[in-house]
């Protein structure tokens, strides 16, 4: 998947932010533009009208991504899906959804969203580059004729049943409607996207071996595609083997927590030498759980100088994203952004007291554990609560 991306705009409370692939792919296609797409359309364009016609392009495009993802995320969150964040990175964006949908219908009408948006932009275009006047300038034209062309391609490509694009979800919402069941459904539409992957590869390697360069553009996808269809699968796998168990279930127990008023020397002497834990849950005066300290974050986050008499309260990391409940889905806890940024988090009781800590590593190991007694088997109460 996409490395870091950072973000340039916030709209409708949405964070949007560009991969740096982006601007190599804005780059790339300015050039490609205006180098051979424009002067062919636009007879006697100048060089550096054609490559500005490029960049114009390139950036109504830009914004008829936008606003496809823009498609998905008001459908997820009338859903009560959050949007964490929409990326533009190598292929076109992608929404990053906290959570999936709970019901086959509603995953339709979110997998729809975006290609009626893209629809609907082509057709505007279309429209537009039908109804322009003779006298309209033709560099306008050919701004307007590309936009209808390039998002027509766009919907195409992104209606393939090729799992994780939109058309494999509406497969896939398809499958789950019909079975009842999400989890073979995923798997399903995962297989038939990585078969239309390698097609893809395959299709593309050989038009590049002809001489096509745009092949190689093809091939990539068909690659990322395979990639993002099988990543899909394994956590169809990690769903299947996660959902219903408990928190408690995974947790380290019991649990040494330090008052959040301890200095930072005092909590290194009497406990995180002495204990040798890598993180301690951080409790205020009523023993409620305010946060996590663990040696990595006061290691980063220690002023110098009179590091030792901060007080831990304020060195802990008090994302409340962190604090969860004994009965946490574990599948769910996954799905927490700030559970894979530090890999542990407190469980706490009905009162809010640290009862335990669960790691990534308490996750992976039960992963595991379940694997070993293959589909389904060992999962003790977590079979019976799923
Ligand atoms: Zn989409």
């Amino acid at each position: 998947m996409p490395g870091r991306s950072f973000r340039i705009a916030r709209i409708a409370g949405i964070p949007v932010g560009v991969s740096p692939w982006w601007i190599v792919i804005v780059a790339l296609f300015t050039w490609v533009l205006g180098d051979s797409y424009f002067p062919e359309v636009v007879k006697g364009i100048s060089p550096a009208a054609s490559y500005a016609l490029g960049l114009a392009s390139v950036l109504l495009l830009f914004l008829s991504i936008l606003a496809h993802e823009f498609g998905h995320a008001i459908v997820a969150r009338r859903h009560g899906i959050e949007i964490e964040e929409i990326d533009l990175w190598l292929l076109g964006g992608v929404s990053r959804m906290r959570g999936e949908a709970h019901e086959p219908g509603d995953e339709l009408r979110y997998a729809l969203a975006g290609p009626a948006i893209t629809a609907l932009v082509a057709a505007c275009f279309g429209a537009a580059a039908l109804l322009l006047p003779a006298s309209t300038p033709p560099v306008l034209s050919a701004l307007v004729e590309y936009q209808a062309y390039v998002n027509g391609a766009i919907l195409v490509l992104n209606l393939l049943p090729a799992f994780p694009l939109d058309g494999g979800r509406v497969l896939r919402a398809l499958l789950w409607r019909r079975s009842g069941q999400m989890r073979p459904a995923t798997e399903t539409a995962a297989s038939v996207g990585r078969g239309f992957g390698y097609v893809m590869i395959a299709l593309g390697a050989l038009e590049f071996l002809a001489g096509a360069p745009l092949g190689l553009w093809l091939a990539l996808i068909g690659f990322f595609i395979v990639m993002a269809a099988g990543q899909q699968a394994m956590g169809a796998q990690v769903e299947a083997a996660l959902s219903g168990v408990h928190a408690r279930e995974l947790m380290s127990a019991p649990v040494v927590s330090i008052p959040a008023r301890s200095s930072l020397a005092q909590a290194a002497s009497e406990y995180f030498v002495p204990y040798r834990y890598a993180a301690f849950p951080v409790v205020d005066e009523s023993g409620r759980a305010i946060g996590l300290a663990s040696v990595d974050r006061l290691a980063s986050h220690a002023p110098r100088g009179r590091a030792g008499e901060q007080a831990l309260g304020d060195l802990a990391d008090r994302d409340p994203q962190l604090i969860v409940t004994t009965e946490e889905d574990v599948a769910r806890l996954l799905e927490r952004p700030a559970f894979a940024r530090v890999g542990r988090a407190v469980v706490v009781d009905d009162a809010g007291r640290p009862v335990g800590l669960i790691s990534i590593t308490d996750v992976q190991r039960a992963l595991r554990a379940y694997r070993l007694g293959g589909d389904g088997a060992g999962r003790g109460a977590g079979a019976l609560a799923g």
